[in-house]
């Protein structure tokens, strides 16, 4: 195991730890500088929302249920274009059946109801 050096406490501690056992400093993707470590807010996992999990393209071990990862990608601001390099044309229309679910069951309904009320 690589160590590093809280920089709060100075005690020596696992270079990977995202917080000091010993005074629980935040140590946000400390030794990766340049690279953000994400974490889940709440009881979400950060998969629920990550663009390459509804694209189907990580293959992380932690998938479906990281609570913290480096790769993570917001899918509600995954809108420009240097932000997505993975998703092509069938990822943006899963990822947008995804986001307008609700919609689109009302839809069924809608049309399901339609359908009853014209045998009637
Ligand atoms: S990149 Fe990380 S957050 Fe996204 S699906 Fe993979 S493990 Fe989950
Ligand atoms: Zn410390």
């Amino acid at each position: 195991m690589k160590t590093a050096i809280c920089p709060r406490c100075h005690q020596s501690i696992d270079a990977q730890a995202v917080a000091c056992p010993y005074c629980r400093t935040s140590l946000k993707a400390f030794g990766h500088p340049g690279i953000p470590l994400h974490r889940a807010v709440g009881s979400e996992y950060l998969c629920d929302s990550c663009t390459y999990h509804a694209d189907d393209t990580c293959n992380f071990p932690q998938r479906p249920y990281a609570l913290e990862c480096t790769l993570y990608q917001d899918i509600n601001q995954s809108h420009s274009a240097e932000q997505k390099p993975y998703t092509g044309s069938t990822a943006n229309i899963k990822s947008w059946i995804r986001r307008h679910q609700g919609l689109l069951m009302l839809l069924v309904i809608l049309f399901i109801s339609f359908l009853i009320a014209l045998r009637f």
